[in-house]
């Protein structure tokens, strides 16, 4: 069975509940992929505090429930597919999904997004939203006068240590290595923060805290590698800051891709390397990762969709 769209939308997150937005209400009919995490990032997000449009502290969950319903009640049709595998060298493109339909589009806007990448310890995992974060925008206001730690040496670390000195008392910057990945611009930054300390050569070996009165981490047990020796430290929060992967399977043999396998998109918008295909998220942007720039990729994807459909 094959279903024919104007606009195929994969991924479920806020640039591709945006891009459904605009296309639906431009009246495409789009057809929506939801993939396998509907909602992307921000369902494993607990308080969003920078989403404008709202006063209050809200969900992550929430808003992604809200974005949903709101590209439905416009007219997406939505399918809770995967996609597998697709073939954008000749039109219409063809997808498939993990179901026995298969789709051809006209244009497709591809928002699959990206994933943070963990340390992949059990007491991460653990403590991941109750004191582990891996965005310090998102989570940082919550450290307020606290003591925190980051882990990672590249420019995210070292941004979001820079960062977190706004609210925190003391960031420890944790890096396995001696030296930084970041720029040296960056580096030259935090090294003159009087609020920034680092422990080099270290990993983390675990992520300490209680599950009373609440579920809360305290502290970091380290292991220096070049001594093997383990310590214990103190920390109201740690935030992992060791890059992210973006989402690309299985566009990556498709479409022309940087070193890090993010989708190249055109400068001021979201055209990729093959004419009708978009890209808008975190599967492009490696820089800003917010959930209101990729919201705003999204719509920019699916006006670039109709503007090409109209000609
Ligand atoms: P990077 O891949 O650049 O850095 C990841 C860091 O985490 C490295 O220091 C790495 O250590 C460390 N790391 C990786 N895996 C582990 C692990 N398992 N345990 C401990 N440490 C680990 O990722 P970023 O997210 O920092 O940056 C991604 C890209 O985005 C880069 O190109 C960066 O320049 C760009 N970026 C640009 C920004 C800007 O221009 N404003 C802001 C943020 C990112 P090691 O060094 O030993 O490999």
């Amino acid at each position: 069975m094959s279903d024919h769209t104007k606009v195929l939308i994969i991924g479920a997150g806020p640039a591709g509940y945006t891009a459904a937005i605009y296309a639906a209400r431009a009246n495409l009919k789009p057809i929506q992929l939801l993939g396998p995490q509907p909602g992307g990032q921000l369902t494993i997000t607990t308080d969003v505090e920078n989403y404008p449009g709202f006063k209050d502290v809200i969900q992550g969950p929430w808003l992604m429930e809200q974005m949903h319903a709101q590209a439905a009640h416009v007219g997406t049709d939505m399918r809770y597919e995967s996609v597998i595998n697709v073939d954008f060298s000749k039109r219409p493109f063809s997808v498939t999904s993990d179901t026995p339909t298969s789709y051809t589009a006209d244009t497709v806007i591809i928002a699959t997004g990206a994933q943070a990448k963990w340390l992949g310890l059990e007491s991460e995992t653990y403590f991941r939203g109750y004191g582990v974060s891996g965005c310090a925008t998102c989570d940082g206001f919550f450290f307020k006068d606290k003591n925190v730690a980051v882990i990672g040496g590249g420019n995210s670390a070292v941004e979001e240590a820079i960062y977190l000195t706004n609210h925190c008392a003391h960031v420890t910057l944790i890096h396995r290595r001696d030296s930084l990945r970041a720029e040296k611009i960056a580096q030259d930054r935090l090294f003159k923060n009087p609020k920034v300390s680092v422990i080099w050569d270290t990993a983390v070996e675990e992520f300490l805290g209680v599950d009373k009165p609440f579920r809360s981490l305290t502290g970091l047990k380290l292991k220096n590698l070049k001594t093997n020796a383990i310590s214990e430290h103190k920390f109201d929060g740690a935030f992992v800051a060791i890059g992210h992967s973006p989402m690309n399977e299985p566009f990556k043999d498709c479409l022309a891709c940087d070193t890090e396998g993010y989708i190249i998109t055109t400068a001021g918008s979201t055209a990729t390397s093959v004419s009708g295909v978009f890209a808008a998220g975190d599967v492009q942007d490696k820089i800003f990762r917010q959930a209101v720039t990729a919201a705003g990729q999204g719509c920019m994807a699916a006006l670039e969709a109709e503007k090409l459909l109209s000609h």
